[in-house]
């Protein structure tokens, strides 16, 4: 059977295939019609923030995306040790925030499931918010600040 491999695409998700193709011993090529990492991947912010990039509760796709996050660091290093290229990777938490009293409750109801799933996660508000991220806007209540 072949070992070839033919990836159509070099942004994110087509070089990260082609190096674990690479790494269990396939050829491969990758097709990318303008320039590698160029389009989406060029453009994301870099958040990985499943925490707080996600439904009201702990769905697939909340679950993929944790999981995905806990395999990172290592990954993370093992790119950079590889290819010598720092991006830049650090691990900051991420705040979710709340403008109105009404969404306090959902604040709470999130800290509260994601317990469940890894997080430290903890309201803040006041002086010790805008401390932790001084741009925020003072129209802020609270937010669920996560540290992972
Ligand atoms: C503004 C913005 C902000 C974002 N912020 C975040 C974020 O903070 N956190 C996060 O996790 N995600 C974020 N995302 C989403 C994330 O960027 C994408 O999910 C991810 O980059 C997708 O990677 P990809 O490799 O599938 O796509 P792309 O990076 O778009 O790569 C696809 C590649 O395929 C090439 N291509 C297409 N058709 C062909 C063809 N026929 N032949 C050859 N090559 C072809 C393109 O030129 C392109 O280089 C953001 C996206 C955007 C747009």
């Amino acid at each position: 059977m072949s070992q070839n491999i033919i990836i159509i695409g070099g942004g994110i998700i087509g070089l990260s295939c082609a190096y674990e193709l690479r790494m269990r011993g396939f050829d491969v090529t990758v097709l990318e019609a303008r320039r590698c990492g160029g389009q989406a991947s060029g453009a994301a912010a870099g958040m990985l923030a499943p925490f707080s990039e996600n439904t009201e509760g702990p769905d697939a796709f909340f679950r993929l995306c944790q999981f995905s996050l806990l395999l990172y660091p290592e990954w993370q290093e093992q790119i950079r040790s590889i290819s010598g290229v720092h991006f830049e990777y650090a691990n900051t938490g991420s705040l979710h925030i709340a403008y109105h009293a009404a969404d306090l409750l959902s604040l709470e109801g999130r800290r509260l499931w994601q317990r469940q799933y890894g997080s430290s996660g903890e309201i803040v508000s006041g002086a010790e918010l805008f401390r932790m991220e001084p741009a925020l806007s003072r129209d802020v209540l609270a937010a669920l600040y996560t540290p992972e």
